[in-house]
């Protein structure tokens, strides 16, 4: 392994690694996970538009007045944090973690992040702490494309939609949700439809990223498979001597 390889696994320098795929991937535990093992920090954007989506809802916009949203969004007082084992996400200084997975957000959550000046600043906030991190795993849809186009290594994790369903239900009932697999299929399909064919940043591979099919894979062989990707993206850019 080249110099540079091993100071960037080992922790020393920096390192930015893009994650992105639809949801039900696995992706933000798995995320979470590699980024522990990297010694780095962990950006969930999904979070992000979440917390932007409980704030639209709560100023009680209409969800098809993109004017609307994008005025509402313009002085979010959202705070995140980065640190893999301890989710950290504000409104106004108030904990809104779990309000930002509950139903009516993530029905909404589409609508407002297909709005440009939604992402616009979530982007521009997401570049920012990115940088100051130095060495992160970020997590989202458009990672890879658009938001940190230069990262060191781009990853995206896809699943069969029937898998990634059944992993979300599983998750609903230990969560105590509720036990109803036919919903949450509808559901990862139509946020699948919605976010791959709206015209802001549509959910979509980057051409350099790896990409890794999870359907039959158990968390620890994602986790493995991902380091591993990692190593390799690293070994054989600083072999060509970018970067
Ligand atoms: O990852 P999560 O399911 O929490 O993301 C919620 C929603 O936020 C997605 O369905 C998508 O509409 C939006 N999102 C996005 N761009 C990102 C991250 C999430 O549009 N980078």
């Amino acid at each position: 392994m080249q110099r540079g390889a091993a100071g960037k696994l080992s922790g020393t320098e920096s390192l930015v690694v893009a994650m992105d795929g639809p949801s039900g991937t696995g992706k933000s535990s798995v995320s979470r996970l590699l980024a522990d093992r990297l010694g780095a920090r962990y950006l969930d954007t999904g979070a992000m538009y979440r917390a932007a989506t409980l704030r639209v809802l709560r100023a009680g916009i209409d969800l098809a007045d993109a004017a609307s949203i994008g005025a509402a969004v313009k002085e979010l007082p959202l705070t995140i944090g980065t640190d893999p084992y301890h989710e950290l996400i504000a409104l106004d200084g108030e904990d809104v973690s779990g309000e930002i997975r509950g139903d009516a957000v993530t029905k909404a959550v589409s609508a407002v992040s297909a709005v440009a000046e939604v992402r616009e600043l979530l982007v521009a906030l997401q570049r920012e702490i990115a940088f100051s991190a130095q060495r992160i795993v970020v997590e989202g849809r458009d990672i890879g494309t658009v938001v940190l186009p230069d990262a060191d290594a781009k990853i995206y994790l896809t699943a069969s939609a029937e898998a990634r369903a059944q992993r979300r239900n599983q998750q609903n009932i230990a969560e105590g949700r509720g036990d109803d697999y036919a919903a949450v299929l509808a559901d990862v399909q139509r946020r699948d439809t919605l976010d791959s064919t709206r015209k802001v940043s549509p959910l979509r591979p980057a051409e350099d990223a790896v990409m890794v099919d999870t359907s039959e894979m158990t968390k620890d062989e994602v986790i493995d498979e991902l380091y591993r990707v990692v190593a390799h993206r690293i070994a054989t850019s600083s072999a060509g001597g970018a970067r």
